[in-house]
């Protein structure tokens, strides 16, 4: 076996990141694996695997799966280009 971790969507073979939910009681200790794209569906980050869903501000305006992070580091790059 190796360090590498897959998909918990069934049916998705794909590598996936660490899910957690940033100071969850709830459910800590309990990470989930899921790839970018499930991460999303799922509620999560889909650059760094934080929990975002419930937030007041994910798909505000059906736009960003990321959290801010991931936002700005995203933001940060396009500056490069456009700014
Ligand atoms: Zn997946
Ligand atoms: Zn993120």
């Amino acid at each position: 076996m190796t360090n590498r971790h897959r998909c918990m969507e069934d049916g998705c073979d794909a590598n996936a990141i660490e899910c957690v939910i940033p100071g969850g009681s709830q459910h800590e200790d309990v990470p989930e694996w899921f790839c970018p794209t499930h991460a999303v569906t799922a509620g999560y980050c889909g650059g760094c695997g934080v929990f975002i869903a419930g937030g007041d501000d994910r798909f505000d305006c059906g736009a960003s799966p990321f959290c801010e992070h991931c936002r700005e580091a995203d933001d940060d790059e396009e500056d490069t280009d456009g700014d």
